[in-house]
């Protein structure tokens, strides 16, 4: 008998040769392939006459192929294959772009099963092009075609495994292994009652070969529900266990240097700052660990509740540890808190990589002794020689640069459970904070400090660069500083685009000749960076053309300009955080961004951007656009990915999955249930509630 752990390669039909080919996707064993899941489906019930095709309409058709030709175009050279198929009632051109190795396989004479949306030929009397391929196959003199005929799936595919070979190992697996093969149920018997969730086993079967369309969601509901539900049990497992966890440090109520912070303070809070700050006070008040993000757009004034909470643990008689992501937002924090704090009699202390190893050893062994009551820094706080004397509370700056496990090590730190505060400006639409931040509690800053210059936003054509440039040098002649940031750092594949190095040496030697320009990408070295951002911040430097390295939390209230380079290139969340750079002084502020705008999806996008400073409304707007993939960047959430369910068009599931997570909190025999499952599921993950 079949185990879900055996290799694939016991399956009928896969090779050695297709087991390497599949280890190649991540397809190890028979499990790995039963989740394979279909990337979509196609209709292919019928086959339509070409006669009788719609354009625009998605059709399966079925032809001979007639001849077939090989051209080269565009600029690169790629390659492009056209085959004619007719079927007796007319002719079908089908092409593909880059694939000339299926030259060999596209044989006039040999019938082409063919679906996709179909349209005008350009210039041929009557004629049909596919001008949407979807899937194709070549079929052998004996096949019949109605073996192809019913919803079927489409697999994610490559050159060496196709859509046929796909089919053919899946069908097999289904039909002749599954049935006997045992396949523990991963959702407690009751739940899956409950949410009348169809069967593990028949939802597993149907994913891939579904009789009909509501076959199809019945299976597609279960398992996207299984998956939020298992991430959402470990989720909540995560923050129950966090607040339980050892002893929780119970502040006292606010005191003296809390108060005369607040006092000492330029501005008074705004509202929602004082809500955060309330909430963040209830917290650390409570016996146990707080567990709390801090989500307020860029400029709202995040920092300043940092400071708050960190002066309230060093009241209490505890240290107080500050991360931020990059050397030169942690050297600004310090150089800030040491500004603010210093006159209240706290002792503020510096820890980074970029130390030598002699003062970082000093810097540990003062860490250890206490002699610091608050320290700032970068990674290298999180490195295992660091122990603090008694922890009160750890803040991360820009959390979602740092991944669950390195929260986790911090908060390891200390011998009672410390307080967490993780704060970040990348407003994240619900959904995500349901998942990616499922194990924290939230508070929220939404409104900007009063007096602030709103930001003006400007879409321009390439070729008015030089009139834009013209007006930010009057500005930086008027005492200004401006930005101007790039996609590309040199010469890659994309040679279109100007590199970073490219425009600055244009600019530099052209428009802005005769003041100071600057450099900073992402293959310096950082101490290089560093100092190019150190000159840019005292005002040595008044032109600053860099790549995305100035994203996070840099704050230079004399720059009031940035021009971005083929602003198309960048995601709205980006953009709106590269723009966060600007108008944070007294200035007027103009964020130009540069782009052709060649589709209308990318002339629509960046009109967003000139409509609204709601960072979170351009979230949405750009999870909508882009995906959730894009929109976190590959694996920084340290969270699973989902295979099946979709954060943004499965809120539904989710909430459902939520509530019957937190439900199986509560319920012993439950827990029980899905403890080894995730424990065998996401030990990655969930790594510090399998511990238990
Ligand atoms: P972020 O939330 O992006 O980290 P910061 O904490 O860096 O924002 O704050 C941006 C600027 O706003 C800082 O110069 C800070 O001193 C100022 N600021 C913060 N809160 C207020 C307030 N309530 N009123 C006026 N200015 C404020
Ligand atoms: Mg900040």
């Amino acid at each position: 008998m079949m185990l879900l752990s055996d290799s694939v390669k016991y399956i009928k039909g896969v090779g050695p040769k297709k087991a390497e080919a599949l280890g190649k996707l991540g397809i190890n064993t028979v499990y790995d392939l039963l989740t394979y899941y279909p990337r979509t489906y196609e209709d292919q019930s019928v086959v339509t006459p070409i006669a009788e095709l719609r354009p625009g309409e998605q059709v399966a058709v079925l032809g001979t192929i007639m001849n077939l030709q090989e051209k080269q175009g565009g600029r690169r050279g790629l390659s492009i294959l056209t085959a004619m198929i007719g079927d007796g009632t007319g002719f079908l051109s089908v092409t593909w772009f880059n694939q000339k190795f299926l030259k060999n396989k596209l044989k006039p004479g040999k019938r082409l099963f063919v679906t996709g949306k179909a349209s005008y030929a350009y210039g041929g009397r009557g004629q049909f092009a596919m001008s949407r391929l979807h899937s194709f196959e070549v079929l052998e003199p004996e096949e019949e075609v109605e073996s192809l005929c019913g919803i079927l799936p489409v697999y994610p595919a490559t050159e060496k495994l196709n859509q046929k070979f796909f089919r053919k190992i899946m069908s097999t697996l289904l039909q002749e292994d599954l049935p006997q093969m045992e396949l523990p149920e991963l959702i407690p018997a009751g739940i899956s009652r409950h949410c009348q969730l169809l069967p593990r086993r028949e939802a597993l079967a149907a994913i891939h070969f579904p009789e009909n369309l509501s076959e199809l969601k019945d299976a597609r509901n279960r398992l996207a529900f299984e998956e939020l539900y298992l991430i959402q049990c470990g989720l909540m497992l995560l923050k129950k266990k966090g607040k339980q966890e050892g002893k929780g440090i119970r502040h006292l109520s606010n005191s003296r240097q809390v108060k005369s912070l607040g006092e000492s303070l330029p501005f008074q809070l705004t509202a929602d700052q004082q809500k955060a700050w309330r909430d963040i006070c209830k917290d650390m008040e409570s016996p146990l660990p707080m567990r709390r993000l801090v989500q307020g757009d860029v400029g709202s004034g995040k920092t300043v509740i940092a400071m708050l909470a960190l002066v309230k643990t060093v009241e209490n008689g505890f240290q107080g540890a500050m991360m931020a992501p990059t050397e030169i937002l942690a050297e600004q924090h310090y150089e800030g808190f040491v500004k603010q704090l210093a006159p209240l009699g706290i002792k503020v202390g510096f820890l980074s990589g970029s130390l030598t190893k002699k003062k970082r050893e000093e810097m540990h062994a003062a860490i250890a002794a206490g002699e610091y009551d608050i320290v700032v820094g970068t990674h290298a706080l999180i490195q295992e020689e660091v122990a603090f004397a008694r922890l009160g509370l750890v803040v991360t700056d820009e959390q979602h640069r740092f991944g669950i496990d390195q929260r986790a090590a911090l908060e390891k730190k200390g011998a009672l459970t410390p307080d967490v505060l993780v704060m970040t400006a990348t407003p994240i639409p619900r959904t995500m904070t349901l998942t990616v931040y499922g194990d924290l509690d939230v508070s929220l800053i939404k409104q900007l400090p009063p007096g602030r210059q709103p930001i003006r936003t400007f879409v321009r054509q390439p070729d008015r660069r030089e009139l834009i440039y013209r007006y930010v040098r009057t500005q930086l002649e008027e005492g200004r500083q401006a930005y101007v940031v790039c996609p590309m750092i040199e010469g890659s594949e994309d040679s279109d685009l100007p590199s970073a190095e490219e425009v600055y040496d244009e600019l530099r030697y052209g428009i802005f000749y005769g003041l100071s320009c600057g450099l900073v990408h992402g293959r310096m070295k950082a101490a290089e960076k560093e100092q190019v951002m150190q000159d840019f911040y005292d005002n040595k430097v008044k032109l600053l053309v860099s790549t995305t390295v100035i994203e996070v939390g840099v704050n230079v209230p004399n720059a009031s300009m940035m021009v971005i380079e083929h602003a198309d290139r960048f995601g709205l969340a980006q953009l709106h955080q590269l723009r966060g750079r600007i108008g944070r002084g007294p200035y007027k502020s103009y964020c130009i961004l540069v782009s052709e705008g060649k589709t209308e999806n990318a002339r629509e996008r960046l009109k967003i951007m000139e409509s609204t400073t709601d960072g979170f409304q351009l979230a949405e707007e750009d999870l909508r656009l882009r995906g959730p993939g894009q929109f976190f960047g590959r694996r920084q959430h340290g969270l699973p990915d989902l295979k099946i369910a979709d954060v943004l068009g499965d809120m539904d599931i989710l909430l459902k999955a939520r509530e019957a997570a937190a439900a199986t909190l509560e319920n012993r025999e439950d827990m029980d249930f899905v403890l080894p499952v995730l424990a065998a599921q996401y030990r990655e993950q969930f790594a510090r509630i399998t511990e238990l």
